[in-house]
């Protein structure tokens, strides 16, 4: 019988209906086991979405952007899903951000999904979650899956291994960015998106950005600063045009297949060390001569490396 109802869900699903799209995604995110069947039922079907990462330090304007992208977006009759990684807070789900409601142009829309989602994986990175709910956007038939996440720093490198097209989003005047650039952010992106140009310190900005990029290695793309008015639309379609020109470019070079495939990869690593980690702590909390093992250690009877080979030992026996 729960087979049946999980069926119907995914046919609906792959249909492109929004409130299955959701109520898979809350499966996920509930860990629920018909979450992960559905993933497996879908897979088949993904593939085909345009997976686009924004990133940035917070105020930047990255919200404001993808409701301009979006309408943009919705302009070429493209359907689009908007993820948001919230760093702040583990319990987002049904929670109307601050910042979303800037979206909010978009909520009744039938070809947009909009949804938001804790950001930590139990190693870091994207939580295990967030990947099968962009998986699960894409089976559905989406044409964009546009994926914000805030901050200077890891969360923006997580990001790279799970797009094909990088956007980080910058403003004028934030010593920040440019250090965040400097820092080895710098070889993220694809694109450049210098927002907020109205503001008086841009020249200087994008001036400070070329400078950084010249540092590089020469590669086959040269990334393309954008300047941006997101809260008036403009430059938002000259952005929405690198973002496919960078598209065309690594679909044309064979990089957007190389890059899948490692993000892939990744992505099989990921979970499984995840769950190895979750067996391990549960055998930690269920096993007496586990926790006796961790003891010696404490007590400096055997060092942590050696404890350590003993419990993978385990696991494999
Ligand atoms: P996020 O934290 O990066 O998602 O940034 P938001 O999209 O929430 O924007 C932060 C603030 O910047 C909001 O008050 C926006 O209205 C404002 N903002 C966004 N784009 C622009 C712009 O092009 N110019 C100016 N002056 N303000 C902007």
């Amino acid at each position: 019988m729960a087979q049946k109802t999980e069926q119907s869900l995914a046919e609906r699903l792959i249909a492109g209906d929004k409130r299955a799209l959701a109520r898979a995604i809350t499966l996920i995110e509930n860990d629920d086991p018909a979450g992960w069947e559905l993933v497996r039922e879908v897979f088949p079907r993904t593939g085909r979405a345009r997976i686009v990462g924004l990133t940035g330090p917070p105020g930047v304007g990255k919200s404001t952007l993808i409701g301009a992208l979006t309408t943009e977006m919705r302009k070429a009759d493209r359907d689009v899903a908007v993820l948001s990684i919230d760093p702040s807070s583990p319990f987002t789900r049904g929670a109307l951000l601050g910042d979303r409601i800037r979206l909010s142009d978009h909520f009744l829309d039938a070809g947009v999904f909009i949804r938001s989602m804790a950001s930590r994986g139990a190693l870091g990175g994207l939580s295990e979650a967030t990947l099968q709910a962009a998986l699960l956007m894409d089976a559905s038939g989406k044409d964009d899956v546009f994926i914000e996440t805030v901050g200077v720093g890891q969360a923006e490198i997580d990001i790279v291994d799970h797009g094909d097209t990088i956007v980080l989003v910058l403003m004028p005047g934030s010593g920040d960015s440019i250090q965040a650039l400097k820092a080895g952010v710098m070889e993220i992106p694809d694109v450049i998106c210098v927002n907020k140009a109205d503001h008086p310190m841009t020249d200087t900005m994008i001036r400070e950005i070329r400078g950084v990029l010249s540092l590089g290695p020469p590669t086959s793309w040269r990334v393309p600063i954008v300047r941006t008015e997101a809260a008036k639309g403009e430059g938002v379609a000259e952005l929405a045009e690198k973002i496919a020109e960078h598209r065309a470019h690594i679909e044309a070079e064979g990089t957007l297949e190389e890059r899948r495939a490692r993000n892939l990869r990744n992505e099989v690593l990921e979970l499984a060390a995840s769950r190895m980690r979750r067996r391990l702590e549960a055998a930690v909390g269920d096993d007496a001569s586990v926790r006796e093992l961790l003891d010696r250690v404490v007590k400096r009877e055997i060092d942590p490396a050696s404890a350590a080979k003993d419990l993978l030992e385990r696991e494999d026996g």
